[in-house]
């Protein structure tokens, strides 16, 4: 006997006699009742998993590059608004700009409540610079300034100052 007569009589018993057949159920279930739980379980959740997974999948690329496209521009502008060149050497490429604080307090910022650091402090920034508050923008660009990496790298070995302020004479080349 094939699968497909087997279910054609178990479908016929149970026709025949459909209450005998639920007591033949329930006493299956509590037989077996862990069997079953776990394998519902673990059908539920491999079910889930697949299917989380190939909507992620699915919406993957899109998202982190609209995330960082986002992000990204949202530099960017803060950037410009804090001046956009390094503060120091004038350097104008974006790609070696960077944020500074002023004073090197930088590690006090680090108990800033919620999201990572830098945004946080970039999000701080941004916000006060378009507020249109002249005392909070005053405020923020005595603490903050734009520099190129050389001159923020340099500063830090420094204790305070870059190099192009250190010495009066640039580097030979
Ligand atoms: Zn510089
Ligand atoms: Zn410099």
């Amino acid at each position: 006997m094939n699968l497909k007569q087997k279910n054609k009589q178990r479908r016929l018993r149970r026709l025949a006699d459909p209450e005998a057949a639920k007591v033949r159920d329930r006493l299956r279930y509590q037989r077996d009742r862990e069997r079953i739980k776990n394998r519902q379980k673990r059908y539920y959740h491999l079910r889930n998993r697949k299917m989380r997974k190939a909507q992620y999948e699915k919406q993957k690329e899109f998202w982190c590059t609209r995330q960082k496209v986002y992000y990204a521009k949202w530099i960017a502008e803060t950037r410009k608004l804090l001046g956009g060149v390094c503060a120091c050497c004038g350097e104008f490429e974006q790609e070696f700009l960077c944020f500074d604080h002023v004073n090197n307090d930088g590690r006090f910022e680090k108990k800033n409540k919620g999201g990572s650091r830098s945004r946080s402090f970039v999000t701080k920034i941004r916000r006060a610079l378009r507020s249109g508050d002249r005392k909070r923008i005053a405020e923020i660009k005595k603490a903050f300034q734009i520099l190129c990496q050389n001159c923020n790298y340099s500063k830090h070995r420094g204790k305070g100052i870059c190099v192009h302020k250190r010495r009066t004479h640039p580097t030979r080349r």
